[in-house]
């Protein structure tokens, strides 16, 4: 494996096929810690839900929500796209849905990755419909040059280029999820 900074390492915890590290364990922390400190600015003194739409969100999320330090609820959502293999139709399916009334609350979505944008669109639709307070996006990730539909997250904690990346709660077949990093692995279809 190979570092930013051309540094070979051993940390690939097995899986061998990482190509590189995109954004380190500790660039990670330290661009959530400030983005909780925004979010316990802007939403003091409002209630707050934070929604992670799974599996992507949960290692980001149990970081975020720890970032931000004014009260807050949890809730999760889950989509699937479905297509064919690895490429989205664009037909999006809620497989997991909220059990409570978002009406009175302001709310955050918290996705790992914004990529054609078909996912995150169709969920803010379906949530706008349920009139919370207010909805926002926030993003670890956002590859904006794979958009396919008109949609901008709200804050984007990093911008990416459009490659495959895994690791922090991103997987490639269920795999790589419990890396500490964002890396971009190569691979063979
Ligand atoms: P969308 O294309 O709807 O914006 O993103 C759908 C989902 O595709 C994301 O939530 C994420 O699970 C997955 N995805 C998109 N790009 C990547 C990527 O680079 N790596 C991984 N592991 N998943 C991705």
């Amino acid at each position: 494996m190979i570092t930013k900074d051309n540094t070979p390492v051993a940390e690939d915890y097995g899986y061998g096929s990482i190509k590189r590290v995109l954004i380190t364990e500790e660039e990670i922390a330290q661009a959530v810690k400030k983005t909780g400190q925004l979010i316990s600015e802007e939403y003091a003194g409002k209630p707050l839900l934070i929604i992670g739409i799974l599996k992507g969100c949960y290692v980001f999320l149990a970081d975020f929500c720890r970032a931000i330090k004014i009260p807050c609820e949890i809730a999760f959502m889950a989509a699937e796209s479905y297509g064919q293999s690895s490429v989205s139709s664009g037909d999006v399916k809620i497989t997991l849905d909220l059990k409570c009334d978002i009406s009175k609350y302001h709310v955050i979505i918290a996705e790992d990755i914004v990529d054609t944008g078909n996912t995150l669109s169709k969920i803010c639709k379906i949530l706008k419909e349920r009139n919370p307070l207010s909805l926002k996006v926030y993003t670890l990730l956002n590859k904006p040059d794979r958009r396919t539909v008109d949609f901008t997250p709200d804050y984007s904690i990093f911008t990416i280029p459009d490659l495959f990346v895994v690791g922090y709660g991103l997987d490639y077949d269920q795999k790589y999820r419990n890396l500490p990093y964002i890396g971009f692995v190569e691979i063979e279809e």
